[in-house]
């Protein structure tokens, strides 16, 4: 039954009795742009900016970067893109902020807090200016998400910078334990939210993603992790704004039935696995999902919670 669905896997993400999911590809470099955007999706779920500002000397100008991000609308015309924006800081430095010293990087200055100093605010201002005017200038759908976000003010004055410029749909990455855990609140300020499961695995659990030896604590399948999941999902069913996953837990196919079973409205994921998930997906129905979805929160550790569902 898979084999067969895998190899009619095509069009819009849906469950075997037609529940919509929307499947979307992350992107985090030019040179990937052709191969992500010939996969079969309804578009962009991620995309990565930071190969703009890392590794160069000084920042990319605006003109710079409305071409860049053009070209990305250009390649998903008619479909839909979400920018995330520069999430540098920590351990990703940039050469031209002054970053100062950082006991714990991972805990720091990272993603939209950069945005705290007046040298973070005029980056973070140049790209919203770069993104409005490369989205008007290809009509795209795009929208724009926010790194690293820990409390609902925090969701709440990206959306409105955001709108400022421009930005009709602005969201928050769920990535911090504290914004799961307040997704309710987070989502009254802005229009959608995107779980980080690679961070929000990592916070949760207290677990150094660059760490190998913690590999099983950054399991995806924790089910600390799905509880937090659960709750953003829930959040976003009773707001009736989309909650997605653009972490890494979306490209596993029997995980990404759970996380639909949780509640999430779409997944984004590496544009390779975008075939085997939809083909998981479209023998399961809605139901089963949640079914799923059940079984992995009541485990004891990842590895029972990927047994009980493998199992189901
Ligand atoms: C994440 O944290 O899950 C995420 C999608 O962002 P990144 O991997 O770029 O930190
Ligand atoms: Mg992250």
């Amino acid at each position: 039954k898979r084999a067969a669905a895998l190899a009619s896997s095509r069009g819009p993400g849906r469950t075997a009795d037609g529940h919509a999911v929307q499947l979307l590809v992350n992107l985090g470099s030019q040179a990937d742009l052709a191969a992500a955007a010939a996969v079969d999706s309804e578009g962009v779920g991620l995309f990565r900016t930071e190969f703009l500002f890392l590794d160069r000397e000084t920042a990319p100008t605006v003109d710079e970067q409305v071409e860049a991000y053009g070209q990305v609308f250009a390649a998903f015309t008619g479909r839909k893109v979400v920018v995330r924006t520069l999430d540098a800081g920590a351990d990703k430095p940039l050469a031209f902020v002054d970053h100062g010293e950082e006991p714990n990087p991972a805990l720091g200055v990272r993603g939209i807090r950069l945005a705290r100093t007046e040298a973070g605010a005029a980056l973070l201002d140049g790209q919203l200016t770069a993104i409005a005017a490369a989205a008007q200038r290809h009509s795209a759908d795009v929208w724009v998400m926010a790194p690293m976000v820990a409390t609902p003010g925090e969701a709440a004055a990206f959306a409105d910078r955001c709108r400022a410029h421009g930005i009709l749909t602005a969201g928050t990455m769920i990535e911090v334990p504290a914004a799961a855990l307040r997704a309710s609140r987070v989502l009254e300020g802005c229009d959608f939210a995107s779980l980080g499961t690679n961070d929000l695995g990592q916070y949760t659990l207290a677990a150094d993603r660059m760490n190998g030896s913690l590999a099983e604590l950054l399991d995806p399948w924790q089910p600390a992790l799905l509880d937090l999941v659960s709750l953003a999902a829930e959040a976003g069913r009773e707001a009736e704004k989309p909650v997605g996953v653009c972490g890494e837990a979306a490209s596993d196919p029997l995980l990404a039935c759970v996380l639909v079973g949780l509640g999430v409205t779409s997944l984004s994921m590496a544009p390779t696995a975008v075939a085997a998930v939809r083909a998981e997906l479209s023998t399961r129905t809605l139901s089963d999902c949640a079914g799923m979805a059940a079984e992995a929160l009541h485990a004891e550790d990842a590895a029972q919670a990927r047994r009980l569902v493998a199992a189901y």
